[in-house]
């Protein structure tokens, strides 16, 4: 299978980059799982990634990944073992697209408010186990920037604990890659202080699938599992630039 040598090439370098970052923090190889940030691009660069072996792909705008993931299970034979592609959420949830996200991902890493955690749980269709989600935190102090605060996420996180038909796994943050490591370090190692705070103030059945840390980006994701991230978010070092959304997706999420 030759497919696309570049991507095969980048891919590689990427799945590198996460193992020469974990034996630097002393952490375990398969300890950090390389999330494919697969918006913009089109379902074939998902199924030939899936074909050299990856199988967790992120996507931002709803209606977009709606129909890759469409075409992905047309053309992917998912049912066999060790196959199954899953789809994770980490853009902005409205509460007019819940239903959908809740009956279409795997994951939501982007909760921000209880009444979109609410509105997921109970839309998760029964068929389906546990929606996996994160609490995303702004680290970054910016009132432009998605996430709660803070001094709000264990609050939002025992919330979003009781919720039957969510599985709360962690807290997720992205913070603008800046040139400055050190801040940055000091962000990420913030989102790590903070999930051990909230796993402690967890009931116990809670606290234990609670083990998640989604931080780190093509830029910095050395930095990130450094400071213990679990789940990297990483588009444009496996993909190359992400292509112009066509217009007539950038109106809509
Ligand atoms: C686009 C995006 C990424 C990937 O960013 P790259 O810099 O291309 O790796 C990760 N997380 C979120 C939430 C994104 O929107």
């Amino acid at each position: 299978m030759n497919g696309n040598p570049a991507l095969r090439l980048r891919y590689e370098q990427v799945l590198g980059r996460i193992r020469q970052a974990c034996a630097s923090a002393g952490r375990e190889a398969g300890s950090v799982v390389l999330l494919a940030v697969s918006k913009a691009q089109p379902a074939s660069q998902v199924l030939a990634l899936a074909a050299l072996g990856q199988r967790a792909f992120g996507e931002n705008y709803l209606q977009e990944a709606l129909d890759k993931i469409a075409a992905c299970r047309d053309e992917w034979s998912g049912s066999a073992p060790g196959r199954a592609l899953s789809w994770h959420f980490i853009g902005p949830v409205q509460s007019n697209k819940t239903r959908s996200i809740a009956a279409h991902f795997d994951w939501v890493h982007s909760v921000e408010r209880e009444k979109i955690a609410q509105r997921l749980s109970e839309q998760r269709p029964q068929a389906l186990g546990a929606l996996d989600v994160c609490v995303q935190v702004n680290v970054s102090g910016e009132a432009s920037k998605s996430g709660v605060a803070p001094g709000e996420a264990l609050d939002l996180a025992l919330a979003v604990a009781a919720l039957p038909r969510l599985r709360l796994r962690g807290l997720m943050a992205i913070p603008e890659p800046g040139e400055d490591a050190a801040l940055q370090r000091m962000r990420f190692a913030a989102l790590r202080h903070l999930h051990a705070r909230v796993a402690t103030a967890l009931p116990g059945e809670a606290a234990g699938s609670f083990d998640t840390l989604s931080m780190g980006m093509s830029a910095d994701l050395e930095t990130a599992v450094a400071e213990g991230a679990t789940i990297v978010r990483i588009g444009s070092a496996l993909f190359g630039e992400r292509p112009e959304r066509p217009p007539s997706l950038s109106s809509s999420t």
